[in-house]
C-alpha cells in the first residue's frame, strides 16, 4: 500500500503544529504516564482551543460538531498532539464513547451526548474490566436488570483509568445472565455522579490514580442503552477499533527517539560523539526501522475507513504500547515510583466472593464518589530521570557542545 498525504493535509499538519508549538510552554508537556493536575487542566483547555477551532473531532461529521474531514486528519490531530508532547484528555470520549454513539446510538443519544464531546466539555471513563474479567472480558458480572423505565446495575469495575475527572462512564453489563456470555452483554452510559456510583483509587505505578469503580443499586433510565439490548459486545468490539488506529503514540515515540538522537549527538563516550559508536547506532537504527513500520501499520488502519472484522488493529495497538514501553517509558528507568507515603496502597482490590465493598484487606467500602468530591491528590512520580542511555546500559560523558550529525 503506497499512502501519501494530499497538499492540504500537509498544510493542516503544518498548521497544527505551528499552533500547538505557539501553545505549549515547555513546562506543561508531558511524557507518557507523567501525569500531573496542572497538565491535565492545561491539556483540557487546550482540548477547547482546538475545539474553537474546529480539529478537536476534524474527522467527525459537522452534524456532530465536527470538522467533517477524514480519518487521516484525525490522525494527523492525533499525531501532533502526540509529538507535542501535550496531556491528552475526553480520549475515552473522542476514541470510543463517541464513535459508539455516532455508530450504534439514537438520534436522541447523539444530538445529546456527541456535541459536548466535540466541543472539549465532557470527560468519559470506560468500565470494561472487572476483578473477574480481564482478557477474558466477555465473562463479566456486573447485572444490569430491567426495572420499568430504567436498568438496575450492580458490580464493579476494574482500572477505571480517568475516573477523577470523568462525568460519564461507558460500560458492559450483563443483561441476559442465560444467554452465551457474548450474548447477554449490553452497553451503557452511565452518570459518574448517580447515586451508587463509588469508587476507590488504585494507583498505577507511574504516579496517575485509576480506581475500581462500585455500582449499588444505580438506577440508569433505559435511554442508557446504547445500541440493541444483548448486542453491546459487538458494538464494543466494532468501536474498540477506533483505539486501535491514531497516531499519537507514534508520534510520542518519534519524538523520544528524536530527542534520544539529540542526546547522542551531543554526547561523548571515549573522546568520540556517542552517536558515532557503532552499538548504539546499531540500537538507534532497530529502534528506528521499528516505530517507522508501527507508523505505517497505523496509517493502514486509518486508511481503512471502516474497521474490519479480523483486521490488524489489535496487534497493532499493542506492537504501540510495546513501543511507547520501549522507546518513550522504558529509558527514563521503571520501578516503584509511587511518592513516599502514598497512601493507597499498590493491590488490586480484588474483593472476596459477595462482599465487593471490601478490599483484600477488609478495608471499609469506599466513600460515596460526588461529582469531584472525593477524587484522589495525583501526585508527580518521585522515582523518574534515569538518565536514558544509562538504561540501555551504556556509559556517557555528556557534552552538550559537540552536534556531530547521525549519518544515515
Ligand atoms: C494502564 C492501564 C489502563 C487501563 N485502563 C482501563 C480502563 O480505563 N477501563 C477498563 O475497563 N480497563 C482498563 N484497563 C484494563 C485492561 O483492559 C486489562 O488489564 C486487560 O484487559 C487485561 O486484563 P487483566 O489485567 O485482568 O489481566 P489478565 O486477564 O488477568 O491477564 C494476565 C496475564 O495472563 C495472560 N492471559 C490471560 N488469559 C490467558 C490465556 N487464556 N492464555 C494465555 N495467557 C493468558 C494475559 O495475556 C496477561 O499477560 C487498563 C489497564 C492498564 C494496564
Amino acid at each position: 500500500m503506497r499512502i501519501r498525504f494530499t497538499k492540504e493535509q500537509q498544510e493542516f499538519r503544518q498548521e497544527v503544529s505551528a499552533f500547538l508549538e505557539a501553545e505549549t510552554p515547555p513546562e506543561r508537556r508531558t511524557i507518557y504516564g507523567e501525569f500531573s493536575e496542572e497538565k491535565y487542566w492545561f491539556g483540557r483547555a487546550l482540548a477547547r482551543k482546538l475545539a474553537g477551532k474546529g480539529w478537536l473531532t476534524v474527522g467527525w461529521p459537522k452534524e456532530y460538531g465536527g470538522g467533517g474531514k477524514t480519518f487521516i486528519e484525525q490522525s494527523i490531530l492525533d499525531e501532533q498532539i502526540g509529538y507535542h508532547r501535550v496531556q491528552r484528555v475526553g480520549l475515552t470520549g473522542l476514541n470510543f464513547a463517541g464513535p459508539a454513539i455516532m455508530k450504534f446510538g439514537s438520534e436522541e443519544q447523539k444530538s445529546r451526548f456527541l456535541p459536548p464531546i466535540a466541543r472539549g466539555e465532557v470527560e468519559y471513563c470506560q468500565g470494561f474490566t472487572e476483578p473477574n474479567a480481564g482478557s477474558d472480558l466477555a465473562s463479566l458480572e456486573m447485572q444490569a436488570r430491567r426495572d420499568g423505565d430504567s436498568y438496575v446495575l450492580n458490580g464493579s469495575k476494574m482500572f477505571t483509568s480517568y475516573y477523577a475527572h470523568a462525568d460519564y462512564i461507558y460500560l458492559l453489563a450483563r443483561t441476559d445472565p442465560h444467554a452465551p456470555k457474548h450474548r447477554g452483554i449490553s452497553l451503557f452510559i452511565v452518570e459518574m455522579s448517580a447515586p451508587g456510583v463509588s469508587t476507590r483509587p488504585l494507583p498505577y505505578i507511574n504516579g496517575e490514580v485509576a480506581a475500581q469503580t462500585f455500582f449499588d443499586d444505580v438506577r440508569a433510565p433505559a435511554s442508557a442503552l446504547v445500541g440493541e439490548e444483548n448486542r453491546g459486545w459487538y458494538h464494543a468490539m466494532t468501536t474498540l477499533d477506533y483505539e486501535r488506529a491514531g497516531l499519537e503514540r507514534y508520534a510520542r515515540v518519534r519524538r523520544a527517539f528524536d530527542d534520544f538522537v539529540d542526546f547522542c549527538r551531543g554526547s561523548h563516550y571515549d573522546g568520540k560523539p556517542l552517536s558515532h559508536d557503532p552499538v548504539v547506532r546499531r540500537k538507534l537504527a532497530i529502534l528506528k526501522v521499528g516505530y517507522g513500520g508501527l507508523g505505517l501499520a497505523l496509517l493502514e488502519g486509518g486508511v481503512d475507513a471502516e474497521p474490519r472484522p479480523g483486521s490488524q488493529r489489535g496487534g497493532v495497538h499493542s506492537l504501540s504500547l510495546r513501543h511507547t514501553a520501549e522507546v518513550e517509558i522504558r529509558p527514563r528507568g521503571h520501578g516503584d515510583t509511587r511518592p513516599t507515603g502514598d497512601p493507597h496502597p499498590p493491590v488490586r482490590a480484588c474483593p472476596p466472593p459477595g462482599s465487593h465493598r471490601r478490599s483484600q484487606q477488609g478495608e471499609p467500602a469506599p466513600a460515596r464518589r460526588g461529582h469531584h468530591g472525593d477524587t484522589p491528590q495525583h501526585h508527580r512520580p518521585a522515582g523518574l530521570g534515569t538518565p536514558p542511555v544509562a538504561a540501555y546500559g551504556l556509559r556517557l560523558h555528556p557534552s552538550p557542545g559537540d552536534a556531530e550529525t547521525l549519518g544515515p
